[in-house]
């Protein structure tokens, strides 16, 4: 059993409607009040349903919320755009950063992802920032090279009294959405790889006291084996945050190895 935290966070990505974010935090907050958690239960709603779920008398308060990214710019003309300040403003506490989504489809690289976390950092938010390699990335053997080259800019950019503040969440990215989960043994192989990388890019202490999420197609029938493993400190969950059934299972699974 680790001093960590487990942390179960919902990636919502681009979907659910105002009313699906209340009857979805209206649920979760009814199943979790007569638990006392030894997790942290963290959402990334769209920016337009955590506007309203921020704002949800019914959330309870321990369902904490983040942005699914943020911009690099502190504020000005930068026409569709939302900075880190009005993240903060509407009481998020995280930032997703660095989502092979992100990095795929919007072409983010390193430097811009420096960019948003120190935005995010300026503005008293966590991080929680992703990486992971592509299936062929893995099949040639270079998985653990692909993870430091996103790993070290940024532990060498951000100030060392910020580290603390960053999560790392694990995402193979030919996991994400696939239904193909990473073993049990591979996500805790790449978790201590990561763990290792951490000392070395920060310190010890760091190291020892940061979250490392697993994510990709984390769901009720493998979590809990996923959560047993001691350096797997929690999951990031895509499609299985959208129905609070199989959330709860997830969380569930996380209390047991809490
Ligand atoms: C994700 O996109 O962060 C993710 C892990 O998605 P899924 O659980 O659907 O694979």
């Amino acid at each position: 059993m680790s001093s960590r935290k487990k942390i179960i966070a919902g990636n919502w990505k681009m979907n659910m409607l105002l009313g699906e974010t209340r009857d979805f935090l209206g649920a979760l907050s009814t199943r979790i009040a007569s638990i006392s958690l030894e997790s942290e239960v963290l959402l990334f709603p769209s920016f337009t349903s955590l506007s309203h779920a921020a704002g949800l008398p019914v959330r309870d308060p321990r369902i904490q919320l983040g942005a699914q990214t943020c911009s690099e710019h502190a504020s000005g003309a930068y026409t569709g755009e939302i900075s880190a300040a009005m993240i903060q403003d509407l009481g998020a506490e995280y930032v997703l950063i660095g989502h092979s989504e992100r990095r795929q489809y919007h072409g983010e690289t390193e430097i811009d992802m420096i960019r948003r976390i120190e935005q995010a950092l300026n503005h008293g938010l966590q991080v929680v920032y992703c990486v992971g390699e592509t299936l062929e990335e893995r099949k040639s053997g270079r998985e653990i090279e692909v993870v430091r080259g996103q790993i070290q800019p940024i532990y060498d950019a951000i100030p060392f009294d910020s580290h603390g503040k960053l999560t790392i969440a694990y995402e193979p990215v030919w996991a994400i959405g696939t239904g193909e989960t990473a073993t049990p043994e591979q996500a805790q192989a790449m978790h201590a790889i990561i763990r290792g990388m951490l000392e070395e890019y920060s310190d010890a202490k760091v190291a020892a006291q940061s979250r490392i999420l697993y994510g990709g197609s984390m769901k009720p029938d493998n979590a809990e084996e996923l959560l047993s493993k001691p350096d797997v400190d929690g999951g990031l969950i895509g499609g299985a945050s959208l129905k609070v059934e199989s959330f709860l299972k997830i969380l569930e699974s996380a209390e047991k190895h809490a």
